[in-house]
């Protein structure tokens, strides 16, 4: 039975999932659409130069800021003034929402709620009144089935729809639209990367703070520092240097998303992340649907262009050798812990900063991915890994063996 959380906020009944292999779980298998898992997926047979073709008229340009963050018409550095209370960051994510909902543009909004019985577990839900996005607001690590949500919309009348989702989910999202017969679709993306279940959250969360339960935020801050809020209202920032990541599982992260690697979101509308806004958002306008959301609440926003400082290069080679250790079995390498603090004052100064920093993110998954496939599943190499990815990291040395060259079709 569908339960009404509170007026315009419907939790649907869902299917179970089929899960096979890698899988996060987007919702695809548990739709009536679910033969087309095999093509949908990213893990299995993606076609990124089509879908991005399919969504935005082009593939990314292969030079300049699209190699790292795909197609792009625009890109600001933003702020929803005034920020809303409860959002991830100043609510960019949630007014887009909420303004398509009031101007009739959509009847319902697909997203992610918090569980009522687990704050930290998100939960699919179809929104259907602008004043119940409020509910959705903030981040929770963990994926959940959105796009089984489609079905329950499309049952309940709902043709003119917007989701909310990550990367993942939408492509699989873009995959099936054009079977869904819907009158409009507005895609709201995040940028997603070193997602986990909700449970290894918990175990996270226990091991930064002695008071886990009250904690009601987290963030992985571009100044290269944690922030965890509480209940109460204390807030704590904890430099990445300082973080216990030794005491975390080496399983923490699945393998689906330490071999993703649509970290910006390229067939969203528009990526509404934080990466490459220095302490502000940041804001990817990817094609005319994206920008019809953008001037949608333009007159609420801070727009600015983009900064960029510092230079990458040193931080993922850094990292492109920690990967490999990791990846062969070895121990990491940790830095002496009397010089961590100096480094975590030095690291927000004089690190990569801004687009720098974002693209300096985008290099480390691309780093990542390839060294994580070639140790667990080095067949799925040429499938999973498109020419761009290469390209990220040729400068790092690594480069396709000729049997895994990149091939058709997952090129762009
Ligand atoms: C797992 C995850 C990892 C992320 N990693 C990065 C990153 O590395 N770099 C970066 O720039 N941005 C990342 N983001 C996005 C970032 O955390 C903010 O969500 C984004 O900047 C929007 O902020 P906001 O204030 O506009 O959002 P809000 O207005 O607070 O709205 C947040 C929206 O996100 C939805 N949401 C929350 N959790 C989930 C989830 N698990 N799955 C799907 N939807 C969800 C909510 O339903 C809500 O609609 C990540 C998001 C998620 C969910
Ligand atoms: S990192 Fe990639 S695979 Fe993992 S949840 Fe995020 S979008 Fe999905």
């Amino acid at each position: 039975m569908p339960v009404d959380l509170a007026p315009g906020l419907i939790r649907p009944d869902l299917p179970a999932p089929a899960r096979r292999g890698l899988c996060t779980d987007g919702g695809l298998s548990r739709m009536a659409l679910a033969r087309d898992c095999g093509r949908a997926c990213q893990f299995i047979a993606p076609d990124y130069a089509a879908a991005k073709r399919a969504v935005h008229g082009r593939a990314r340009a292969e030079s300049g800021d699209e190699l790292f963050f795909g197609p792009f018409l625009a890109m600001y550095r933003a702020r929803l003034t005034p920020p809303a209370p409860g959002a991830q960051w100043s609510g960019i994510t949630t007014r887009l929402a909420e303004k398509l909902l009031q101007s009739g543009a959509v009847s319902a909004v697909l997203t992610m709620a918090p569980d009522p019985a687990d704050r930290w577990r998100p939960m699919p839900v179809i929104v259907t009144r602008p004043e119940a996005m409020a509910a959705c607001r903030g981040m929770r690590m963990g994926t959940a089935p959105l796009l089984a949500l489609l079905e329950p919309a499309i049952a309940a009348g709902h043709r003119r729809l917007a989701t909310i989702g990550i990367p993942c989910q939408v492509h699989a999202l873009r995959h099936i639209e054009h079977k869904l017969g819907l009158e409009r679709l507005y895609v709201i993306g995040t940028p997603c990367a070193d997602n986990t279940t909700t449970e290894n959250v918990h175990r996270f969360l226990a091991l930064l703070d002695g008071q886990p339960e009250s904690i009601t935020y987290l963030e992985f801050r571009p100044d290269y520092r944690v922030e965890i809020r509480h209940t109460d209202g204390r807030v704590r920032t904890i430099p990445f240097l300082m973080l216990p990541l030794a005491k975390l599982p080496a399983d923490i992260f699945p393998l689906t998303c330490r071999t993703c690697v649509d970290y910006t979101h390229a067939l969203a509308d528009i990526t509404v992340g934080y990466m490459g806004g220095q302490g502000a958002q940041w804001l990817i306008v990817r094609n005319a649907r994206g920008q019809e959301l953008l001037e949608l609440i333009r007159p609420e926003l801070v727009l600015e262009t983009p900064g960029s400082a510092g230079h990458r290069a040193a931080a993922v080679r850094g990292f492109a050798a920690q990967a490999a250790r990791a990846a062969g079995g070895l121990p990491l390498r940790r830095m002496p812990r009397f010089l961590r603090p100096l480094v975590a004052w030095l690291q927000p100064r004089l690190g990569p900063r801004g687009l720098e920093f974002a693209r300096a993110r985008v290099e480390m998954k691309a780093v990542e991915t390839i060294l994580q496939l070639r140790r667990t599943s080095p067949r799925r190499l040429r499938r999973m890994v498109p020419a761009h990815v290469w390209r990220l990291v040729a400068p790092y040395g690594i480069t396709p063996e000729p049997r895994k060259a990149p091939g058709p079709p997952a090129s762009g």
